[in-house]
């Protein structure tokens, strides 16, 4: 990482120290908290960031000359030139701001929709997306004709390759699949799927969502088209986001909402557009939400990211262990490939009943289909159990949520 602050020994307690929302009670229990692929928690450095950015730096980008105005914008275009330096992209200009990885791939699937797809072209997808990179895909294809083709999982979670291979062809269009499933934590190998794609001249776009927070991504060492993040999911505020693209990949896109910020010029005449990334963000953006973004950021470039990746990987490690002394417990996700996610069931015990009372323990897991639901429904579940880490998290954490399942199997039984 090129602006690197000084990178500390990686300590997950004194990480920890840095999260005010760790600190807390739920239930009169200290919370213990393995809901991050939901969300994550927000360190001091971003909650202090924003609060600075509307004491002393707030006001409207890019349309004023005052010295506020230039302030903010210098923040806000500051926040795109760290998020391209994170993901190691060209420059600033390949990186659209967004509401999150929802609305940067409907924004792609959206311009396919207008310029690219017609009827008969495919789309391909895999079946453990996140319903975020499968519903704006089928809009896409109800608008155009175009067909979405789905690559089948394997029992353990892992894509099938071969069926990937086999369902590229001349009438694929675009291949969108996540670089890491959030209900099953399988980690596509994203180079591989990008390869055999260009192979063909299609072009991939990989949805990030759950993977910037646990390991360093590096898109043109992926070579992908376009890459998708959530602000939320690394540590940084909501309701700000990242699309990446490719220059080329960016340009080929129309706009598609009008409004300020977006054009070159405006007349009744007709209306000309901005080039990327502008062209694709109409209307005063959420600054804060930028500038919170790069603080996180930030706060990440200081973390020793190899060892980080390897505490949660030891931690899910743990996890299965520890749980697998449960009565009747059943993991769906095994793959080899996998990080920070570890779903599960009980027994016949309805997933929903479990969370709930593991709540009343002091700990925060997600129950349901986790916004998956064809990989539920390739189960024959109706939901999981899901504990998902961040670098905060530790092995009293997982004793927490081992002792708090079994105390919740033992009363459900
Ligand atoms: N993709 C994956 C793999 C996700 O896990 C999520 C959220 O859980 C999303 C996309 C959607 O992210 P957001 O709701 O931040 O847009």
């Amino acid at each position: 990482m090129k602006d690197r602050p000084h990178v500390a020994p990686f300590d997950p307690e004194r990480l920890r120290a840095e999260f005010p929302a760790l600190g807390i009670e739920v239930h009169g229990k200290p919370l213990v908290y393995l809901d991050n692929a939901a969300t994550t928690q927000k360190p001091r450095a971003v909650l202090d960031r924003i609060v600075r950015y509307y004491e002393q730096e707030n006001a409207n980008v890019h349309r004023g000359v005052h010295a506020l105005s230039q302030i903010a914008t210098e923040a806000y275009e500051g926040a795109r030139a760290r998020i391209a330096s994170f993901l190691g992209a060209s420059g600033p200009d390949e990186i659209v701001f967004t509401r999150g990885t929802t609305e940067s791939i409907n924004l792609v699937a959206h311009g396919f929709a207008r310029s690219v797809l017609g009827p008969g072209d495919e789309i391909v997808i895999t079946h453990l997306e996140h319903h975020s990179n499968i519903v704006p895909w089928q809009l896409a294809a109800e608008a155009t004709g175009a067909v979405v083709r789905v690559v089948p999982i394997d029992e353990d979670g892992t894509v099938d390759f071969d069926a990937y291979l086999d369902l590229l062809g001349s009438r694929t269009r675009i291949v969108s699949v996540s670089h890491v499933s959030n209900s099953l934590g399988t980690v596509n190998p994203v180079e591989r799927f990008v390869r055999a794609a260009h192979e063909h001249g299609i072009p991939v776009l990989v949805d990030g969502a759950q993977a910037v927070a646990h390991a360093p991504v590096d898109v043109r060492a992926l070579d992908v088209d376009y890459y998708c993040l959530s602000g939320h999911k690394m540590f940084g505020p909501t309701g700000i986001g990242a699309l990446y693209g490719k220059a080329e990949a960016l340009d080929r896109l129309p706009p598609w909402q009008g409004g300020g910020d977006m054009i070159a010029s405006v007349s009744f005449a007709g209306t000309t557009y901005a080039a990327p990334p502008l062209r694709f963000e109409a209307g005063t953006p959420h600054i804060e939400g930028a500038v919170g973004l790069a603080a996180a950021i930030d706060f990440l470039g200081a973390v020793d990211r190899d060892a980080a990746a390897a505490h949660e990987a030891e931690l899910v490690r743990y996890a299965h262990e520890r749980l697998a002394s449960i009565p009747g417990i059943r993991f769906i996700g095994t793959s080899p490939h996998k990080t920070a996610v570890v779903s599960f069931l009980v027994g016949s015990l309805h997933p929903y009943d479990v969370g709930t009372l593991v709540d009343r323990f002091g700990v925060a897991v997600r129950t349901g289909h986790h916004c998956t639901e064809p990989v539920m429904a390739r189960y024959g579940i109706p939901g999981t159990v899901r504990a998902s880490f961040a670098l905060y998290n530790t092995k009293a954490d997982v004793d927490a949520l081992v002792e708090a399942v079994d105390r919740a199997r033992r009363l459900l039984s």
